[in-house]
């Protein structure tokens, strides 16, 4: 088979009745759970906390975090029979975590890894834009220098990393896509002082790349009303790293083709595929 344009066209993926939502093949699902432990071994340290949480949240949490005001476009509800329901489909792996987090920080900080299935309402269903997919994130909870000084290295190493596989990588300062007029200036802001970056890859097209990775400083945007303190009582800042794991899996489609077997050896050897 010769290397896939992306999902459409990706013998790797299942599509459904739904656009953006996928099944996949027992060999691309292989290659997301290596990606998951690979990126998982890499980024773990002997302070990383592992934690777990489901596909859906407190709706309450989300709340606090500030997601429906900025992110109103993407949120994915669940509905009940009866009444209101309480949560709604998780959009990243780390928002269940800042709870968590709440109270007085050790010295050092925290450093917290989790996995997780996220849900996003994109607009567009163009391949690699699934709306449903997993996300490995790494999550820092300390001082603000530390927080900046993890999210720098961080892009530094994921960099590195996904040059090891293979992928050609651009780094590039991002935004979010806040909702509506209003918030344009706060994505002008996020970019004007660096919150964001992101790796970006070929993944729908050689000239436009796809954001495979991304690294946030939120400052205090969680610590705050998480209130998540340093061991000082002043407010700590938080950072958050995420791979999405279906975008890279497709990303090295593309690169290598639809068989894994046939990819080159240093890239198998690295995933140990
Ligand atoms: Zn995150």
């Amino acid at each position: 088979m010769t290397a896939a344009a992306g999902t459409a066209a990706c013998a790797c993926l299942i599509p459904g009745e739904a656009p953006g939502v996928a099944g996949a093949t027992g060999a691309f699902e292989r290659v997301v759970e290596a990606l998951r432990a690979w990126i998982f071994a890499a980024g773990r340290t002997d302070r990383t906390e592992v934690v777990a949480f489901p596909p859906v949240m407190s709706r309450r949490t989300l709340e606090r975090s500030g997601y429906l005001a900025g992110f109103p476009h993407l949120l994915g509800s669940v509905h009940g029979m009866e009444g209101e329901t309480d949560v709604v489909l998780t959009p990243a792996a780390c928002y269940p975590s800042y709870p968590h987090l709440t109270g007085t920080l050790p010295d050092g900080g925290r450093e917290l890894t989790m996995f997780g299935w996220c849900y996003r309402h994109e607009a567009t269903h163009e391949p690699g834009r699934l709306r449903s997919f997993r996300i490995q994130e790494f999550v820092r909870a300390a001082e603000p220098e530390t927080c900046t000084r993890w999210r720098d290295a961080w892009v530094d190493r994921g960099e590195e990393l996904l040059s090891r596989l293979g992928l050609g990588v651009r780094r590039e300062i991002a935004s979010d896509p806040f909702f509506g007029r209003g918030n344009r200036l706060l994505a002008a802001d996020q970019r004007q002082r660096r919150l964001k970056w992101e790796l970006q890859v070929v993944l729908r097209s050689d000239v436009e790349l796809t954001a495979v990775a991304s690294f946030n400083d939120h400052e205090d945007h969680f610590a705050r009303p998480f209130e998540i303190a340093l061991p000082d009582g002043g407010t700590a800042h938080t950072a958050c790293v995420g791979f999405g794991l279906e975008r890279l899996a497709l990303a090295l489609v593309r690169a290598h083709g639809d068989d894994p077997g046939g990819w080159p050896a240093a890239v198998r050897e690295e995933l140990a595929l």
